[in-house]
This record gives structure tokens, C-alpha cells and sequence, in this order.
């Protein structure tokens, strides 16, 4: 299952999130296990220091490097520094591939704006398939909007049941702008917090599913793109199988009701990195 997005490149609905995965074997294993499984979407970000992995990884899978889609995202010093072209060439090089296919600013960090133009830049010159922000806020869209050549591909925020982020993902996806779910099965806190909960629990004992696919399910009948992380093969292969199945509109609800405002990451607002 693939979404369009406003450039006409297809972006898979499921991908890996690498955020936590170590360094080193853990992440070659874990993309290796994901291609396997039938994943084509891998999002990685400079600062989760294993681009090299990821890269190795898609390497070893034997797969056209054409068929799997990449995303890394431009760290927060870099933006600052007006760093971006750099930036991304160390990407490249760290993932040992000649283009990506999202690059995504990952914080709204002082600078972003030029950042943005400095996106627009590798664009049009070719060197990205498509450019994208991420924690970007309405504020933050409109603000870039008043002097950007181009609208985000896509913005990659976080979103789960208890943080649905509802309001945030109907602006964007009015906008023709592409919603990735960061954290979608709740993060770390997946250890036992959402995934025990008794609504979500109850549905998956009905349709004979496990808690996060569900969860996964959930957030692709609301249009979004979600990235899991795992670094275990069951699960890995477990996020993925969640296409032969369909939520009704009344478990739908049930869902985004259990929504409390309750973040798991960082306020896109008021950062301290
Ligand atoms: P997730 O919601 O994907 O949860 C990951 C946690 O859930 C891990 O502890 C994992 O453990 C566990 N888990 C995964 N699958 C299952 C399952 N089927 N059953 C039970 N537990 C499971 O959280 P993340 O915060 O990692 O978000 C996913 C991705 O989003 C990141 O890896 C990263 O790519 C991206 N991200 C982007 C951010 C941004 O600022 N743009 C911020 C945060 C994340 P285990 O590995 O042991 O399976």
C-alpha cells in the first residue's frame, strides 16, 4: 500500500523507524529483517548515527536500491548553521547512495526558513526525489508558505492514540501534505502503556489481531504513513502484516476517542536540543 505524494512519488504506508536501533549489527539486522518481511520504506535521521547501517543493510538485502524508499532528515545544528548542502552530502555518503528519496528538516530550529529554501535548492537541482519537513506545527507551514517556491512533501509528526494529533494531521492533509506518524505505537512507552489498553485490547481480541496492529491499522484507515521501530523479527514482521484486515468505522471512533493530549517526544515548540 503506497500514498502519492504532492510530487507524484508513491511513499509506502509502512516503513521502518531506525530512531534507537544501535549502531552496528543491530541496525544492518534490523533493515535486513524488514526488507525481508516486504518493507520498502526505511526512515533513519543524522542524528540516530546509523545512516552507515542503514545503508549496509539495504545493501545486503539484494534488493534494487530503486525499489526501497530512504528517508534521513537534517539535524537541528545543521539548520542553525545554515549547513544544509553539507549536511546532506555527509547523509549520502554515510548511506552510500547517490540520492535520497525524502530528505525532511527534523526540528523547527532557528534558521528553518532558510533551511526550507536551501531544500528547495537540492530539489530543483535534482539531488532529493522529494523534501519535507517534520514536528513542524500550523505555525510553522504557514510561516515557510509565505515565501516557499514548494509546499512539504510530507511533515512527520507524532501521533498515537493517546496523542492522536488530529487537528494538526487535518490541516496538513488539506494541504495536499503527506502525514507520517512518529511514534505511533507510543514510543518507548509501547512497553505497556497503550498497547495494554483495554479499548485497543478488546479489538484486537475481536479480530484476532495483536494490539499494535490495531494501532498500525488505525493510523493507515486515518490516511497516515506510520514508521514502527522495532529491532525484533517477529515484530518487525508482525507491524507489517496489517493489509488484509479493516477496522469499522465504530472501532475507528472508539480509537480516536482515547485520545489525552499525552506526548511521548519533544514539544515542537520548545525544544532544548
Ligand atoms: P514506536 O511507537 O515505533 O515504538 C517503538 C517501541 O515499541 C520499541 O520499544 C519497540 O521495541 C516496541 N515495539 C515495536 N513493535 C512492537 C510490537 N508489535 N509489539 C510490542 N512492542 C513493539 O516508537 P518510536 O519512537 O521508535 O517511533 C518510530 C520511529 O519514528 C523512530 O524509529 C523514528 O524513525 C521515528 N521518529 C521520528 C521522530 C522525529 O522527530 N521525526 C521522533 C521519534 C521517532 P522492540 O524494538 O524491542 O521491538
Amino acid at each position: 500500500m503506497e500514498l502519492t505524494l504532492n510530487n507524484g512519488i508513491k511513499i509506502p504506508a509502512v516503513g521502518l523507524g531506525v530512531w534507537q536501533t544501535a549502531k552496528g549489527e543491530e541496525t544492518v539486522n534490523a533493515v535486513q529483517m524488514a526488507i525481508k518481511a516486504g518493507y520498502r520504506h526505511i526512515d533513519t535521521a543524522m542524528i540516530y548515527r546509523n545512516e552507515a547501517e542503514v545503508g549496509e543493510g539495504i545493501k545486503l538485502s539484494n534488493i534494487d536500491r530503486d525499489d526501497i524508499f530512504l528517508t534521513t532528515k537534517l539535524w537541528n545544528d545543521d539548520v542553525r548553521s545554515r549547513n544544509t548542502e553539507n549536511a546532506y552530502q555527509t547523509s549520502l555518503e554515510l548511506l552510500g547512495v547517490d540520492i535520497v528519496d525524502l530528505y525532511l528538516i527534523h526540528w523547527a530550529a532557528e534558521g528553518y526558513q532558510e533551511a526550507w529554501s536551501a531544500m528547495e535548492k537540492l530539489y530543483d537541482a535534482k539531488k532529493v526525489r522529494a523534501i519535507g519537513v517534520s514536528n513542524f506545527q500550523i505555525h510553522h507551514l504557514e510561516d515557510i508558505a509565505k515565501d516557499a517556491k514548494y509546499t512539504p512533501a510530507v511533515n512527520q509528526i507524532e501521533s498515537h492514540p493517546y496523542f492522536s494529533n488530529q487537528e494538526l494531521i487535518d490541516y496538513c492533509q488539506d494541504k495536499g501534505i503527506v502525514v507520517t506518524a512518529y511514534s505511533p505505537l507510543g514510543g518507548r512507552a509501547s512497553d505497556g502503556n497503550i498497547l495494554a489498553d483495554p479499548t485497543i485490547v478488546e479489538i484486537a481480541t475481536k479480530l484476532d489481531r495483536t494490539a499494535a496492529q490495531i494501532i498500525l491499522r488505525w493510523h493507515l484507515q486515518r490516511g497516515v504513513v506510520v514508521i514502527p521501530k522495532s529491532k525484533s523479527e517477529h515484530r518487525i514482521i508482525e507491524n507489517f502484516d496489517i493489509f488484509n484486515f479493516e477496522l469499522s468505522s465504530e472501532d475507528m471512533q472508539k480509537i480516536s476517542a482515547l485520545n489525552k493530549n499525552q506526548k511521548v517526544g519533544a514539544d515542537p515548540d520548545n525544544f532544548g536540543f
